[in-house]
């Protein structure tokens, strides 16, 4: 699949770093079990709030690009990274032949912000095109319903702007249950003449209460409809997750028709759940 192509959809998922052994043959298996049914055009690894995996986001991907057929795109954030250590990491990905980024400003740690040399994401997509020109292509973040610390909605799109303007060459959407807010945003960006891909990144519902905690944190609106079924479902599991993939089936469904470039499942680690929606939309 390639990302110029736009009639197919560039499908990618996202994996997060396992804290154990047994996690990671786990996610061995997730790993192939998605590759065989869905065969993504990438996977992503993330890194946790202030830089606090970088050495098992690092292993997570040696692991994974074992296979060198695939393609995998680590996440890079400058939380809590000097510019030497960022250009560190560059050297050492494109050693490992990574030709592909997520590059964030990452979420600042509880205990605050560490001091960085590099302040926002847009900084930091600047500063990887001045090391390795070229090189990566480079994801950004999107906020279709606005980041959570956000000023105002036309301060947070001016700085998504400057972002992609500073060398990216595609995006990838927090999640959102609400097709229009992401009609809205890629208006917008059409609008102010960007026209890079804007990938829909897409969460699965398989738990209420993991669901909510979530997506408080991360300013992604559930739905009152889809929050008050869920609710009911609470100890219904199974009806909780047909329902749950139902959802997320038509959504994926409604965002291919509408245009949208690709999707991007958060995986967390595991398949059934994207499987489910996949085996509806395919
Ligand atoms: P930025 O684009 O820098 O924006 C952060 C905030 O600052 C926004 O409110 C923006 O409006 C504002 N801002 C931007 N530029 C300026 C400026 N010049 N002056 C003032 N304000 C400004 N988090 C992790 O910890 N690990 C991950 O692996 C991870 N992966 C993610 C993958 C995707 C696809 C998405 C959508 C999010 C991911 N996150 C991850 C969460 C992300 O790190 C947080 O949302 C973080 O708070 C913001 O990162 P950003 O790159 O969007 O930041």
């Amino acid at each position: 699949m390639s990302i110029d192509n736009i009639n197919k959809p560039v499908i990618s998922c996202e994996f997060f770093p396992p804290r154990t052994d047994a996690g990671m043959e786990k996610l061995i298996a997730t790993h192939q079990k998605l590759n065989n049914t869905i065969d993504p055009a990438f996977f992503s690894v993330t890194f946790g709030a202030g830089g606090t995996t970088r050495d098992r986001t690092m292993e997570t991907v040696k692991q994974l690009c074992s296979d060198k057929q695939q393609i995998i795109a680590p996440h890079i954030s400058c939380m809590g990274s000097t510019k030497q250590q960022l250009a560190d990491l560059l050297d050492e990905y494109i050693e490992l032949g990574i030709n592909r980024l997520v590059t964030l400003r990452g979420d600042i740690p509880e205990q605050g912000s560490p001091d960085n040399e590099l302040s926002y994401a847009n900084e930091l997509v600047a500063f990887i095109r001045e090391k390795t020109g070229d090189h990566f292509h480079i994801e950004i973040a999107a906020y279709p319903e606005y980041h959570p610390e956000s000023v105002s909605p036309d301060e947070d799109f001016k700085y998504f702007l400057n972002k992609a303007r500073a060398g990216a060459n595609s995006a990838i959407t927090q999640y959102f249950y609400n097709i229009d807010a992401y009609t809205n945003f890629v208006e917008k960006c059409e609008q102010a003449q960007l026209n890079i891909p804007i990938v829909p990144g897409i969460m699965p519902i398989t738990n209420y209460a993991n669901l909510v905690r979530f997506s408080d944190g991360c300013g992604a609106e559930i739905p009152r409809w889809i929050r008050k079924q869920l609710a009911a479902y609470e100890d219904d599991l199974d009806s909780l997750r047909e329902f749950g993939t139902n959802v997320v089936a038509h959504l994926c469904e409604q965002l291919l028709q509408a245009g949208a470039p690709g999707l991007h499942f958060y995986t967390l680690n595991q398949s059934d759940a994207i499987l489910n929606i996949w085996n509806k939309i395919k």
